[in-house]
């Protein structure tokens, strides 16, 4: 048995900076499960099926198939066999991800891979119900939080640095949309496990999330 970290909250806390940064300290493997749940909105908006359709979604599932590879420590994901990691992190794509994922057809398909590799490897894992339903074992758990205009601001920054001109409050609407949409769904919605830390970082730099991890991963171990 590996040492399992899981890492769930919204969207735009940091989680995978931050699991990218535990992975690379302790030399544990960084599954970012929302790039799975991305792949599989891809394919749907590849194909023309319409998102809200769960019957339309539900039936597509069994024609694709989600994996992951490592690559110079990166992690690809593969749908249908075809990397697929360079067109996942759009907005288009995340809406995509959201809407479908709310689906527990869309949850059972992607569960399997995501324990596997746990089992497998010591991994770091995030999304949105690692700690309470994918590895409700998992060693050490974090929820890591922040509020919303801090998450909004930090999204903001990221489209402006790659040269979009965004409406700050627009992009503020979309995250608490989507914080709407992944803590009231009724299949694995967003919530703290009762035994996971939480963690706020909108006051806290990297190096201080990562430290107060480690020594939480220390706590553990000893
Ligand atoms: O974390 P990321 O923004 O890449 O996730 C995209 C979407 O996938 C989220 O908005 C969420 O709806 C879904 N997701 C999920 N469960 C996970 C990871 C992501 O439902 N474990």
């Amino acid at each position: 048995m590996g040492f399992d970290i899981a890492i769930d909250g919204p969207a735009g806390a940091g989680k995978s900076t931050i699991a990218k940064g535990i992975a690379k300290r302790m030399g544990f493997i960084y599954v970012d499960t929302g790039a799975l749940y991305r792949a599989v909105g891809l394919y749907m908006l590849d194909k023309g099926i319409p998102t809200d359709d769960r019957d339309k979604v539900s039936a597509a599932l069994p024609e694709i198939t989600v994996d992951i590879e490592y690559e110079n420590e990166e992690q690809q994901v593969l749908l249908l066999g075809k990397n697929v990691t360079p067109y996942l992190r759009t907005q288009e794509v995340g809406e995509a991800a959201s809407v479908t994922s709310a689906y527990p057809e869309v949850r059972d398909k992607l569960l399997d891979l995501q324990r596997t590799l746990a089992e497998k490897y010591d991994v770091v894992m995030d999304g949105r119900d690692i700690g309470t339903v994918v590895l409700p074992d998992a060693d050490l758990k974090i929820y890591l939080t922040a509020d919303s205009r801090v998450r909004a601001k930090r999204r903001f920054d990221e489209l402006k640095a790659k040269g979009g001109d965004p409406d700050f409050f627009e992009v503020l609407k979309e995250v608490e949309e989507r914080d709407y949409r992944d803590s009231h769904r009724e299949t694995a919605p967003l919530k703290q496990a009762d035994d996971a830390v939480l963690l706020d970082s909108s006051r806290m730099s990297v190096e201080e999330v990562l430290c107060t991890i480690e020594g939480l991963i220390r706590e553990k171990r000893a």
